[in-house]
């Protein structure tokens, strides 16, 4: 039986589904080819990015040891793509050390996927951009209410008690009403008043949630502000200074802590690892993921710009889309193996899963031209099978 080398660059979410999908293609193709798996990261662990704000709050580790999801059937290597001979056919990897392999594959997928966009080092805050950054802000809120407790009262201790999410995507939504919810158990177990908490919500637009109809944008902004958070509109934060966080226009205000959530750009690595990339630097697909002018490497998720055939609409970074995409994936490399039509993208329906704190939750979807609300337990019970699902865990 001829075995075929498969290399998977990305542990994220995309990369996860794509190797899970990819495990079944053997089995489709009957006996005639197999596929090899090797799934390369820059880390030994999946992170569940999708859980960022959590380690920004709590203690949570949302990482999974990529070798613990794999562990007989898909090849794990620790190690940095660096660069793509699609001439080739190999892969340049640099290890922990330093060292450079060259790696020989039949078959490439890239889903190296996207960094959080950060502001300029002088506007100060911090960006919620990986476990580093997490662990930092919940350091900063956590000292600031200890602080607060030892303050006499007065502005001091009310600006000690304060913070601001900029950017109000559902990232900045998410982080915003977790960070109300957990500063104000640690006020009342300080002996704080929690309703002395503040968590502003810092939206540059008319509104929230952008995605999707305005009566579902005031919804969310209901919700949000029963869970302690309130929401500024047609605000652009500019710089945290001095304990304040400054506007373009308007009065600064005063708080212990401004978050960054500026939202998803493609990985900056991608403009050198040999891949053509789109005018907004996401990786060159056809309609069935085949990377432009490179036989056997696909790319899926955040990293890949692929764009609905129908609409001409590009496709989001989120988990949902990387997802369907992974699983379309199998089916085009099991088709195009065999040398038959391939199926072609689709994009996803309109559907979101919106976390707001413990055990409190909005989705929404459009179906039929008719919008569909969920909120509450059931909504939050939902988004968390949605975050399990994305990592693998069921
Ligand atoms: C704070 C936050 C909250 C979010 N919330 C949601 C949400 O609620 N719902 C939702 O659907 N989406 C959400 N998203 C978006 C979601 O996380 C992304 O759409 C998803 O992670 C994309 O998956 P991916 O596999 O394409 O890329 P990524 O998750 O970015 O994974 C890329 C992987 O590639 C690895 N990698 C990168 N470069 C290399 C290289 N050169 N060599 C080897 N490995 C490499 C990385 O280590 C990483 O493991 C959120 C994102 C953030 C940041």
């Amino acid at each position: 039986m001829e075995e075929l080398t498969c290399v998977i660059i990305g542990g994220g979410h995309a990369g996860l589904q794509a190797a899970k999908a990819l495990l079944n293609v053997s089995k489709e193709l009957q006996g005639s080819r197999r596929l090899r798996l090797i799934l390369i990261d820059k880390q030994p662990y999946h992170v569940r990015k999708v859980l960022l704000f959590r380690p920004a709050v709590g203690e949570e580790d949302i990482t999974i040891p990529l070798a613990k999801l794999f562990p007989d059937d898909v090849q794990v290597i620790q190690g940095t793509a660096t660069k793509v001979d699609g001439g080739k056919k190999r892969l340049l990897v640099r290890d922990a050390n330093g060292n450079e392999t060259s790696m020989p594959y039949d078959l490439l997928i890239a889903a190296i996927g996207s960094t959080v966009r950060q502001p300029a080092p002088v506007q100060g805050g911090i960006a919620l951009t990986g476990l580093e950054s997490a662990a930092a802000i919940r350091e900063r809120w956590r000292s600031n209410m200890r602080r607060a407790a030892g303050e006499p009262g007065g502005a001091e201790r009310l600006r000690l008690m304060s913070a601001a999410v900029a950017g109000a995507g559902i990232s900045g939504v998410e982080t915003s009403a977790e960070l109300a919810h957990a500063m104000r158990e640690e006020a009342a177990a300080l002996g704080l008043d929690p309703r002395a908490v503040k968590v502003y919500l810092i939206n540059a637009h008319d509104r929230l949630f952008q995605e999707g109809p305005a009566k579902v944008g005031r919804k969310l902004e209901r919700l949000l502000t029963d869970s302690g958070v309130t929401v500024l509109h047609r605000r652009k934060a500019l710089q945290e200074s001095d304990g304040r966080l400054w506007f373009e226009s308007g009065e600064p205000l005063p708080v212990g802590l401004s978050i960054w959530a500026l939202g998803l750009e493609p990985n900056p690595a991608l403009r050198s690892i040999g891949l053509p990339l789109t005018p907004e630097g996401r990786v060159l697909v056809d309609a069935c993921y085949r990377v432009h002018g490179m036989a056997g490497v696909y790319s899926i998720g955040d990293c890949a710009g692929i764009v609905d055939p129908v609409s001409g609409r590009p496709d989001g970074m989120t988990c949902k889309e990387g997802s369907m995409q992974a699983i379309r994936l199998g089916k085009i490399v099991t088709a195009d193996l065999q040398g038959l039509p391939a199926p072609s993208h689709k994009a996803v329906m309109d559907f979101f899963c919106i976390g707001l704190g413990p055990n409190r939750g909005l989705v929404w979807t459009r179906k039929w031209g008719l919008d569909m609300i969920m909120t509450g337990k059931l909504a939050w019970n939902l988004k968390k099978w949605v975050w399990n699902h994305a990592s693998l865990l069921q």
